[in-house]
């Protein structure tokens, strides 16, 4: 048997106002989510402990059963991952910014007049070698940006060079244990190299003749190393893939090894193509045994305080499972869940459980017969994010025996 595995991002949510009292799942026509909720059954996950609140990174990690309490290793290495870099086991990343400094070398800005235009072509040219160490460097939203060092002896044991003020200086990066010398020696080279590289940029000179902030130097902190994760491949003895189009949920996602599926054009956004995901993800089962597939648009919403977009998301993502979900019920698990809550009145993640759906072929049915936070206490399933996989594989049929 297969195993499918939807997580609709930021699903759960609390009473909305303008929907009479409704959370958007409540408040959404989803015939389809019903019908699996009728023939299977229900109940709330906490996608990592009840009372703590999961980022999507932490929780995706768990969901793969990966302890974010032992693997997460910051917001560095995450970040990065979500502009898109390629990470590895080993390599050390630090949040970076876009900064302003004047002939003085002093900051004027420390995010270079919150640049959104052309960060691009200035991260290319910082893309580097030094010494025996790969830099990679990308743009990420506005003026925010990731620094990756790859090679051997690096450690995060440096200081970093933001002065986390203006009219300071850029700091001197410094070891701060005895195998940090390298990496601060690299660090420095590189932040002079920048500063060389960055003058010259044609985005910047544009900048300057039109009395902007220059994008002139690169100020970094929060290093982390990116963690060595087990296979999952191995760790499971399947074969699994994904389907995700936000970078911080694909970078994990390849991180432990997941075949990637996404089809092309999708977004990470209430403008996807739902139904792409879908049917890429369910054409990807012939191919491996379990396929995780991220919809994001529902954590966009609430993020925006829109419960009336994300009740109209939820229904987008219904309609898309007529043709593809519903098509391959008899060999599959299915399983559609969040990856947190993010209520719309909130504006943000909480604690608060997520409501979760698992349907196999012969399981057992709680008789709740829908779909939604609230009808989830009169159903089964009572899990911690720590749990899902091995539900998921027992519910294959995947899974061993513990004990005689
Ligand atoms: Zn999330
Ligand atoms: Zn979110």
């Amino acid at each position: 048997m297969k195993i499918l595995l939807i997580i609709s991002d930021g699903l759960g949510d609390r009473p909305f106002s303008g929907l009479n009292g409704k959370t958007s799942l409540e408040a959404a026509n989803k015939p389809n989510l019903n019908t699996l909720a009728k023939e299977g059954m229900i109940g709330l996950i906490d996608p990592i402990a009840p009372g703590v609140i999961p980022g999507s990174d932490t929780s995706h990690l768990n969901y793969l059963g990966y302890d974010p309490f032992k693997y997460y290793t910051g917001r560095g290495p995450f970040e990065a991952m979500g502009t898109g870099l390629t990470l590895r086991g080993g390599d050390v990343a630090f949040r970076a910014n876009f900064a302003t400094v004047d002939d003085d070398g002093v900051v004027t800005d420390r995010r270079a007049g919150r640049i959104r235009e052309g960060t691009s072509e200035l991260a290319k040219p910082l893309n580097m070698r030094i010494e025996d160490v790969e830099i990679l460097f990308k743009e990420g939203t506005e003026h925010r940006a990731a620094l990756v060092l790859r090679g051997e002896g690096i450690t995060t044991n440096v200081s970093d060079n933001d002065p986390h003020s203006e009219n300071l200086k850029p700091k001197e990066i410094v070891a701060t244990a005895e195998d940090g010398k390298k990496t601060a020696r690299i660090l420095n080279e590189f932040y002079k190299r920048s500063l060389k590289i960055l003058k010259e940029q044609p985005v910047n000179l544009k900048r300057k003749s039109e009395g902007l902030k220059e994008a002139n130097a690169i100020l970094f902190r929060g290093g982390g190393s990116v963690p060595r994760l087990p296979s999952f491949n191995e760790k499971y003895s399947i074969k699994g893939g994904y389907v995700a189009a936000v970078a911080l949920v694909s970078g994990i996602c390849r991180l432990v090894g997941l075949k990637d599926f996404t089809p092309s054009g999708v977004t990470g956004s209430t403008d996807t193509n739902v139904k792409a995901k879908f049917e890429s993800a369910i054409k990807a089962l012939n191919e491996v045994d379990f396929v995780l597939v991220n919809v994001k648009g529902t954590d966009i919403a609430g993020h925006d305080g829109s419960g009336v977009e994300k009740r109209d998301f939820i229904e987008k993502i219904d309609a898309a499972m007529s043709e593809t979900v519903m098509k391959v019920k008899e060999n599959t698990v299915i399983c559609f869940t969040g990856d947190h809550s993010t209520p719309a009145s909130v504006k943000e993640h909480t604690s608060d459980p997520v409501p979760i759906l698992l349907r196999y072929p012969g399981c057992r049915k709680d008789g709740v017969g829908k779909f939604d936070e609230i009808s989830a206490k009169d159903g089964y399933l009572r899990l911690r994010g720590s749990d899902l996989m091995n539900v998921l594989l027992s519910s294959a049929n995947l899974a061993e025996k513990y004990g005689a």
